[in-house]
């Protein structure tokens, strides 16, 4: 970044907002896109035209990046590459897709098979890291797939654990169980797990679009990996036996990429307000939690509000301390999303 715009520059939170192409429904409906996005792609104002028309201000938005009409690896590079690169390091990381109902969240997490989203990109990603490295570090990944519906947690690699507690303790910190954690060996049978868990989201939920709007879904990858000593403990070492050789380091860190549930007000049915409620609250509590994080005045010890919502709490060790979070806002280009689009890049300001 180079300081072009007055607001970027945060290292510790990334924030990049995509705009999706109008939908056929959209366009025959006459709908063109309201929004103007400056040639610098970082900064996104409502079109004036339509701002005087509709009685709105036209006031403007800045992001580290803007992206329309981007395809899936642009957005890989721009905002998921280097919180992966990092989480091979031992930085734990965090991708968010906050949006709309029907903006491109899970277009750009998981994609579709022309165009493979933020998920697929981060595992193979992953791969070629490990198989590129110059082999003194071997590593242990392992996977979980987790839902958030009504703040009941369910494990969607095991559908039977459909209400696990959060746990916290001095080793661990704060984790879920009892959760189910494979250990993968190859892009192809993350992708295979990942399939099976939605498969399960199917399960019990009487539609299924419905019940993924209103769930967070949460793709988590731990990253283990560990130095290969030189050439074996057995190995002689010049000047004697002398103290025992450390053994080769450890470096732990988790990966989460999350679709999380549609950021639009609920609508009037009274079990939709109670789901909207939660949602409502754990969205903005994530939003005051990486607020809080990125606020650089923040002083040490100031309270995170972690515990106001299942969402924020699971997190917790991933996002405190040394983290790297990403989000991405995917939002429409038409006139009639214009309130919820405001109210995303507004979310967007906030965690900025
Ligand atoms: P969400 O997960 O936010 O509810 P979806 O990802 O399901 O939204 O996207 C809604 C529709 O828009 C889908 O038909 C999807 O294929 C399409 N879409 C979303 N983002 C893009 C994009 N960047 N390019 C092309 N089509 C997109
Ligand atoms: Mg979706």
């Amino acid at each position: 970044i180079n300081g072009a715009s007055p607001v970027s520059g945060n290292d510790a939170c990334h924030v990049t907002v995509r705009m999706r192409p109008l939908t056929e429904s959209e366009e025959s409906q006459n709908n063109a896109c309201v929004w103007e996005v400056s040639d610098e792609h970082n900064r996104i104002t409502l079109n004036q035209d339509f701002a005087d028309k509709n009685r709105k201000t036209a006031s403007d938005y800045f992001f580290d990046a803007v992206q329309v009409g981007s395809d899936n690896k642009d957005l890989y590079e721009d905002s998921a590459r280097d919180v992966v690169r990092a989480a091979m390091e031992g930085i734990n990381g965090t991708v968010f897709a906050y949006g709309q109902t029907a903006s491109g969240k899970t277009y750009s997490m998981m994609g579709v098979n022309e165009e493979p989203g933020v998920i697929p990109q981060a595992v193979e990603d992953i791969f070629t890291f490990i198989r590129d490295q110059s082999g003194d570090r071997e590593f242990l990944l392992r996977v979980s797939y987790l839902e958030i519906y009504n703040e009941t947690i369910r494990d969607l690699l095991s559908p039977e654990q459909n209400d696990l507690r959060i746990h916290e303790d001095r080793k661990r910190g704060v984790f879920v169980a009892p959760l189910k954690e494979e250990i993968v060996t190859s892009p192809k049978q993350v992708m295979r797990v990942i399939r099976k868990g939605e498969e399960n989201r199917h399960f019990g939920a009487t539609d299924y679009n419905e019940h993924s709007s209103r769930s967070h879904t949460i793709f988590q990858m731990v990253i283990e990996s560990r130095e290969r000593t030189a050439s074996g403990a057995a190995s002689p070492r010049i000047g004697g036996p002398g103290p025992p050789r450390p053994r080769g380091t450890v470096m732990i860190s988790q990966l989460n990429l999350i679709d999380l549930a549609g950021s639009e007000k609920a609508t009037t049915d009274v079990a939709r307000r109670t789901e909207g409620a939660f949602i409502n609250k754990s969205l903005l509590t994530l939003g005051t939690v990486i607020s809080k994080l990125t606020d650089g005045k923040i002083a040490t010890g100031s309270h995170i509000p972690y515990r106001d919502s299942k969402l924020t709490r699971i997190l917790q060790s991933s996002l405190s301390g040394n983290a790297r979070i990403s989000v991405i806002c995917t939002i429409s280009p038409a006139g009639p999303n214009v309130e919820e689009t405001q109210n995303t890049l507004k979310f967007a300001s906030r965690v900025k």
